[in-house]
């Protein structure tokens, strides 16, 4: 049974007079790392949306074909109802800082789900350990490099433990160093963990050294390749 799946899915935004996608059809099984490549504009964060439920948060547009994310409907689900299904980090965590320091934001959804405060702190200790950031914890999250960012960031999304993490160009501010290094980590963690990996990436390049094993490329809002990483990097 696959965690995500869409069936002959279009979706246009209500501005807009064309499609922005078009018959997708697509399946990830439970535990399976997806990329989602394609150029800018070819639909990659609508994609995302429709996952995570920014659609219809944000604009409801319009839908036909069927969508399913962990047994959620696409476009008839809330943003929270989908958050306990998926967790999103996106291209630039600073958006999704609040806290004055790393530790506050990790700690930002188990405060919410009123976790009592002894339990938060092994939680967070042991999610700071898996992300290698224990010396950052008492760090304002603005002062952070773009890879230690992207590791709070990973932290205070993790500690949900929802099935799907979905990353939306998580390396695009990252130097090459840096982005090798995030790469490794999610995809070290998915492989302990076991989650859904959903990632976006529009340069083939950087994510060739990992082994995603299934790969789907847009194209203006259509699904134009479906394989897995190794045969697309042959194809290419
Ligand atoms: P990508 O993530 O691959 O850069 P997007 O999903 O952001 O592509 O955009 C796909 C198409 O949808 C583009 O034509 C873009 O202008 C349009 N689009 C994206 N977001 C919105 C929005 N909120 N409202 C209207 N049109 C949008
Ligand atoms: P990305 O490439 O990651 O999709 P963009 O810079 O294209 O980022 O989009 C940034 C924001 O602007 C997104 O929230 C997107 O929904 C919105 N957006 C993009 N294109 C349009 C559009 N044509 N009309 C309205 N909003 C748009």
């Amino acid at each position: 049974e696959p965690i995500i799946k869409f069936s002959d899915f279009s979706f246009k935004y209500n501005s807009q007079a064309e499609a922005n996608l078009t018959n997708v059809n697509l399946g990830v099984q439970p535990g399976e790392k997806l990329l989602i490549l394609g150029p800018s504009g070819s639909g990659k964060s609508t994609l995302a949306k429709c996952i995570n439920g920014l659609i219809p948060e944000e604009d409801p547009g319009d839908i036909t074909g069927t969508g399913k994310i962990a047994g959620h409907p696409v476009g008839a689900t809330s943003l929270f109802d989908l958050s306990f299904s998926v967790s999103t980090v996106l291209q630039d965590p600073d958006s999704q800082f609040t806290g004055l320091t790393a530790v506050e934001d990790i700690a930002f959804m188990l405060e919410n789900d009123a976790m009592p405060q002894a339990q938060m702190k092994q939680v967070v200790a042991e999610w700071a350990h898996r992300l290698q950031i224990n010396g950052l914890l008492n760090q304002s999250p603005q002062s952070l490099s773009g890879g230690q960012k992207q590791k709070v960031s990973l932290a205070g999304v993790l500690v949900n433990q929802a099935p799907i993490l979905l990353l939306d160009e998580p390396l695009a501010n990252l130097d090459p160093v840096a982005s090798h290094e995030i790469l490794a980590l999610v995809t070290k963690l998915q492989a302990e963990l076991g989650f859904t990996l959903v990632m976006i990436e529009h340069r083939l390049d950087l994510v060739s050294s990992a082994a995603f094993d299934h790969a789907i490329v847009l194209s203006e809002g259509r699904v134009v390749s479906d394989s897995d990483l190794d045969t697309l990097l042959k194809t290419e």
